[in-house]
């Protein structure tokens, strides 16, 4: 298929740091890339430097084939931790539409009528229709989790990268949201890349594994690579 992500030889740097070191790795259009490691491994450092918001490496990393920061409005990058720092608590449906907004340049408390549409579109995508004028911050862990795919998808992106999606959350919300995961595997089709210190649960929807420890020490599919450990 097309090679969506190219890395050859990549090593990040935080200044003379070396936080992710000489990793060569390709990702097909399409596919899941489950990307493991212990703390301190480099992945979020390596998700953020794909995302086009961390700048300082060397080595080649085509996104699209072109450098990251050039395709930054392909691409949904979800946090681990998300604090919202508002004054007024948002609703579920705000917080997608913020998503939105930001991609537009946009920022303001008038939503205007065609994206709070798109952002209930993205909500029922994720099962929360029915909790669109909820607060965020009252709903649960998996709940508020499903609205930050959902604010991740409302701008259409072409690659998705979540930070430890499963990590804050207990089984019975890891359930909910992997299953929205397959689903946005199964029926967009999108390309993700997803971190995880645990890929038990996710290795249903994993079509490439990354172990990482600052190098990589291992990558292919899931029954290569877990079967090695
Ligand atoms: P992981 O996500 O696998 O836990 P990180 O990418 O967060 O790993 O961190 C990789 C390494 O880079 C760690 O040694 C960490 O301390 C270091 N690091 C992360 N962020 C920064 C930063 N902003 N400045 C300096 N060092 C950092
Ligand atoms: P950016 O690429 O946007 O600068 P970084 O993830 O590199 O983002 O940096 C995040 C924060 O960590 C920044 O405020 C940066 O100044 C700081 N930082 C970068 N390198 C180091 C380092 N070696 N030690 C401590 N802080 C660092």
């Amino acid at each position: 298929g097309e090679k969506l992500i190219v890395a050859e030889n990549l090593t990040i740097y935080y200044n003379n740091y070396k936080a992710v070191e000489d990793v060569t790795f390709k990702l097909d259009s399409g596919e899941t890339l489950l990307l493991l490691g212990p703390n301190g491994a480099g992945k979020t450092t390596l998700l953020k430097t794909i995302a086009g918001l961390h700048k300082s490496y060397k080595g080649k990393l085509l996104v699209f084939g072109k450098p990251p920061t050039e395709v930054r409005d392909l691409i949904s990058y979800v946090p681990q931790s998300y604090s919202l720092n508002e004054r007024v608590p948002l609703k579920a449906i705000e917080v997608v539409a913020m998503g939105a907004l930001y991609k537009r340049g946009l920022i303001h408390f008038n939503i205007p009528k065609p994206i709070l549409k798109e952002a209930e579109e993205a909500l029922e995508f994720v099962g929360l229709g029915d909790l669109k004028n909820k607060r965020f911050v009252e709903l649960s862990g998996g709940q508020k989790q499903r609205v930050l795919l959902a604010r991740a998808l409302v701008s259409k992106p072409r690659l998705l990268l979540l930070d430890e999606p499963l990590s804050a959350l207990d089984p019975s919300a890891r359930v909910e949201v992997v299953s929205v995961l397959a689903k946005i595997k199964r029926e967009m089709g999108l390309t993700m890349i997803i971190t995880t210190h645990d890929p038990n649960p996710l290795t249903e929807i994993g079509d490439k594994i990354m172990l990482i420890n600052k190098r990589l020490v291992a990558f292919g599919t899931p029954e290569e690579v877990l079967r090695d450990e």
